[in-house]
């Protein structure tokens, strides 16, 4: 079960949303009256109520925004159990000051926002002595490890535990807690309007995680990066193991870059399956593969770590993901020859993308020429790949077959930028953006006004992900769904959101 956090400063506001959400399937909703403005009037949030509730007064010490004094706060808490409110949330320190009565289930509950302790048992032994239906025990992740140390006690609990983890480090724990056994886990209204740090929105707790079909049974996968928060791959995994009809869910996992073993070590403990892997552990995660296959150790990164045989396989989908890609172009050009056999390819850039795809091509026999703004990087690259080089200032002093953009210009929200001018470009060529957000970079835009094959980076994003689908699962994905669902996010993400240097979210580009 969900419970979802509203919290709005009038009472007429807080009565449509509770409508809005029991249409939208809350099965429970957490009133959090201090967020109003005025008394809360419990007679009038908790009649006709179209979904249990829990009642919840929190003070300003645990970061509410209670007003009044604490005289009236636990006296607020009395009338919502004497008004017969399904939940009703007591601090620890409070809980045995407050009796039960009637129906009414006591959440007792602990918060820590700055850590999660060492100590969760003698919390959660401490909170057991304060009469509660429900414990409720909510930290602060600081390293993902916490969020395994959280689950094992929500386990371990004999009385009904809720037990996650805050912050972005907590996603995990937030979406698996269920699993363990947590009655339910929280969610917001809506991403803008999270009540706790990390917290997830309603929309993606339900539809993108679908919270309420984890069990034991489910099998979890996820991505390893850092920052992790934007990425669209738990979007489209998700996405089809749900078309497929796969009990499998695929979770963001943030990772900073020194805490990569750490990490992957502790989470041996939660079953995980498999993983996607980018940025900054593509290379570092070789290291914790029993077995790299021969194409990572060749470009020297991986984006997957899968299971087989019991043994943690590393290998790259970016490299074989983004030669399909350029071939579905070199089918539909002039001349059609899906072969990069001699072809003239320029590649703009130098990181872990261009040494995916630059291994990839070269091994495929294409005559490679790399170019990149920072000249030394871009000279090693193509020593080790033993292709050619040309400066950033002489890209086009040569004609090209094929021009593959690795480089991050046109991405977003830098929407004017392009790597490459116009003129440059003649109708024969096939260009290719590995740059999937937008997926009609000015680039490629412009690139089809001079009559270019283009490709986009969405055609290479969602063959990765397919590659590492078929991995993890042992089943071909749902390919063009999960290039339809990139796509409508990344353009319903564009419809609202606001221009470069003001904030963003891509909270809600979840269908609801
Ligand atoms: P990276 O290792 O950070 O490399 C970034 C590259 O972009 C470097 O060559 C860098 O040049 C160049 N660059 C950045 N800003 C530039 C500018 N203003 N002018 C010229 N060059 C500039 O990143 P990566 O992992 O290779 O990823 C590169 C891009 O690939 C990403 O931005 C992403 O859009 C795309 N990507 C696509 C997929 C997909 O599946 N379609 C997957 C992953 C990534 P310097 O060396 O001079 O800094």
């Amino acid at each position: 079960m969900i419970c979802v956090s509203l919290g709005r400063t009038r009472h007429s506001s807080m009565q449509e949303e509770h409508q809005y959400l029991a249409e939208k399937g809350a099965e429970l909703v957490e009133l959090r009256v201090d967020f109003m403005r005025k008394r809360p009037d419990l007679g009038r949030l908790l009649k006709d109520r179209p979904t249990p509730v829990v009642v919840t007064c929190r003070r300003r010490s645990d970061r509410g925004r209670w007003f009044g004094t604490e005289d009236q706060r636990l006296a607020l808490l009395r009338e919502a159990i004497i008004s017969g409110a399904e939940y009703v949330d007591l601090e620890d320190d409070v809980a045995k000051s407050i009796r039960r009565y009637g129906k009414t289930k006591r959440i007792v509950s602990y918060h820590d926002f700055d850590e999660t302790p060492l100590d969760l048992y003698a919390i959660y032994n401490r909170l057991a002595e304060c009469d509660p239906d429900i414990i409720k025990i909510v930290t602060m992740a600081n390293l993902p490890s916490d969020n395994v140390r959280m689950l094992e006690m929500v386990e371990a609990a004999t009385i009904p535990t809720v037990g996650f983890c805050m912050g972005e480090f907590g996603t995990i724990s937030r979406i698996l807690c269920g699993r363990y056994g947590s009655p339910f886990t929280y969610a917001s209204f809506s991403r803008e309007r999270e009540m706790a740090p990390g917290q997830l929105s309603f929309a993606e707790v339900r539809n993108l995680y679908r919270f309420n079909h984890i069990t034991k049974q489910t099998k979890v996968f996820g991505v390893l990066g850092d920052p992790i928060a934007q990425s669209k791959s738990p979007l489209i995994h998700n996405a089809a193991f749900r078309k497929l009809g796969i009990d499998a869910v695929y979770i963001p996992l943030r990772v900073p870059a020194d805490n990569l073993m750490e990490t992957l070590a502790e989470y041996e403990k939660l079953g995980i399956g498999g993983y996607s892997v980018t940025i900054p552990h593509k290379e570092s995660v070789i290291e914790f593969a029993d077995a790299p296959d021969d194409l990572t150790d060749a470009i020297g990164a991986a984006n997957t770590l899968y299971k087989a045989d019991n043994k943690w396989i590393a290998t790259n989908t970016d490299a074989s993901a983004a030669l399909e890609a350029i071939l579905t172009g070199l089918r539909r050009a002039p001349g059609a020859i899906p072969d990069f056999k001699g072809r003239k390819v320029l590649i703009l850039g130098a990181g872990g993308v261009a040494r995916a795809v630059g291994q990839a091509l070269v091994s495929n026999e294409a005559a490679v020429i790399i170019t990149n703004r920072s000249r030394d990087r871009g000279r090693n690259l193509a020593a080790e790949l033993g292709c050619q080089f040309v400066t950033w200032e002489n890209r086009a002093s040569d004609n090209y077959e094929i021009i593959v953009n690795c480089t991050s210009v046109g991405m977003f929200p830098k929407l004017d930028e392009t790597p490459y001018e116009p003129h440059w470009l003649t109708e024969s060529m096939v260009v290719f953006d590995t740059v999937y957000n937008p997926e009609k970079t000015l680039f490629l835009k412009q690139a089809a006004d001079r009559g270019c094959t283009v490709v986009s980076g969405v055609e290479m994003f969602v063959r990765q992900a397919a590659q590492q689908f078929r991995y993890f699962t042992g089943k071909d994905a749902p390919l063009d769904y999960m290039a339809e669902t990139l796509r409508r996010s990344i353009s319903a993400a564009r419809a609202v959101t606001p221009p470069a240097g003001e904030s963003t979210s891509a909270g809600e580009d979840v269908a609801s």
